[in-house]
């Protein structure tokens, strides 16, 4: 079976054709950026959808979306007029990906009507989070009426981590992993399922994003709010212009931040230091939440890729076990062990492969496996 396996952003395409009938192998790939802006080649989704199917020598048996936010509806499901309401009815809470979500998937059938569609919801593998770590301290009513409760998000990621630190290091049973890119969560992971995990009822929670917030005193919005701001100009802040790019004024992308930070600017400097300060605040909640710590592991584009803030994470925790090694930890976007020989807790950079879980739980779903 050839799945196509669909990875949107508001802005972006990304695409994996893997086979099932050759162990999964991937045979065409692709990446499209800058869709619907001034600046790009692609007015929409459907543009984008029309290019690839061309490209591909063939249409796909089945395509599986790795899908963001399904609310109630979680795990691998077909994609039906129920599926997408629902999604349409999250939209609000993830308004950078429901809505492309759920054009790309009206658009793939319009043009493949007889393609079945699966949506692999990213908050699936977080259903083993204990019902204490899923609630928010708020009157049970909202909880229970409007699913407001913590959800968690970057399940592909997460889940393949687990499995392939299963194979990589298997001795290793509390994880806690680090999905650090442009958008990042973490996860502690106990023998194979999550427990915790740092997004909750939104992907705008949690570690600080590129350009989403991420934790927040949610009484601060009133003092905007009197100052003359809008909802809707404080939630734009919020959602697109905080986190590394608010705090830094520079970018949203970490290598310009370092530069910039490299190069004296102190607000880089500063974006830095808060995003590995909550990186490290939850690597201590984890330790504890897992009752010990066995293996950490960085994953995404910047847990790949960069070594100084891997480094720094790392820092001055000898006293956990937690011991890098300085020359190993120079890899950059390969899998690699870059603890140190004496370190009781492993240290791993593996690449994500969000593609190759979200093909798998496709071909379960179509084969009915
Ligand atoms: P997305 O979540 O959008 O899929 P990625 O996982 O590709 O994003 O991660 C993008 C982030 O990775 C950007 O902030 C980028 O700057 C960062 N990154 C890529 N290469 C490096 C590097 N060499 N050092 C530090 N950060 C890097």
């Amino acid at each position: 079976m050839r799945i196509l396996v669909a990875n949107l952003g508001s802005t972006s395409f990304k695409y994996q054709v893997l086979d099932s009938d050759k162990g999964f192998e991937v045979t065409h790939r692709g990446a499209y950026e800058r869709i619907g802006q001034a600046t790009g080649t692609y007015a929409n989704h459907g543009e984008v959808i029309d290019v690839i199917l061309k490209e591909l020598p063939q249409p796909p048996d089945a395509i599986g979306f790795k899908a963001v936010h399904g609310g109630p509806i979680s795990g691998a499901v077909k994609v039906d007029r129920k599926v997408l309401d629902t999604m349409e009815q999250f939209a609000d809470v993830a308004p950078a990906h429901n809505p492309c979500y759920i054009a790309a998937m009206k658009s793939f059938h319009e043009k493949l009507p007889r393609v079945p569609q699966v949506a692999c919801f990213e908050t699936a593998f977080h259903s083993t989070i204990p019902v204490a770590r899923q609630t928010y301290a708020i009157p049970t009513e909202w909880t229970e009426k409007l699913g407001i409760r913590r959800y968690g998000f970057h399940g592909a990621s997460h889940r393949y981590i687990a499995t392939r630190m299963a194979e990589i290091e298997p001795t290793a049973k509390k994880i806690v992993n680090c999905h650090l890119g442009g958008s990042s969560s973490m996860c502690a992971i106990k023998d194979g399922k999550s427990v915790a995990t740092t997004m909750g009822l939104t992907p705008q929670t949690g570690l600080p994003q590129n350009n989403r917030v991420g934790d927040f005193d949610i009484f601060a919005l009133l003092k905007l709010l009197k100052t003359g701001y809008s909802a809707e100009e404080v939630l734009t802040k919020l959602g697109k212009q905080s986190g590394l790019l608010g705090v830094s004024g520079v970018s949203n992308d970490m290598r310009d931040i370092e530069k910039a930070a490299a190069d004296g600017n102190a607000k880089a400097k500063l974006a830095i230091d808060v995003y590995v300060d909550s990186v490290r605040h939850y690597l201590g909640a984890y330790t504890v939440a897992l009752g010990g710590l066995d293996a950490i592991t960085f994953t995404a584009g910047i847990g790949e890729n960069g070594a100084e803030l891997r480094e720094a994470i790392c820092a001055d925790l000898d006293f956990l076990g937690v011991k890098l090694d300085r020359t190993k930890n120079k890899v950059r976007g390969k899998e690699a062990k870059i603890s140190s020989d004496e370190s009781k807790v492993a240290i791993w950079v593996v690449p994500a492969n969000e593609e190759l879980i979200v093909a798998k739980q496709t071909e379960a779903v179509i084969s009915g496996n």
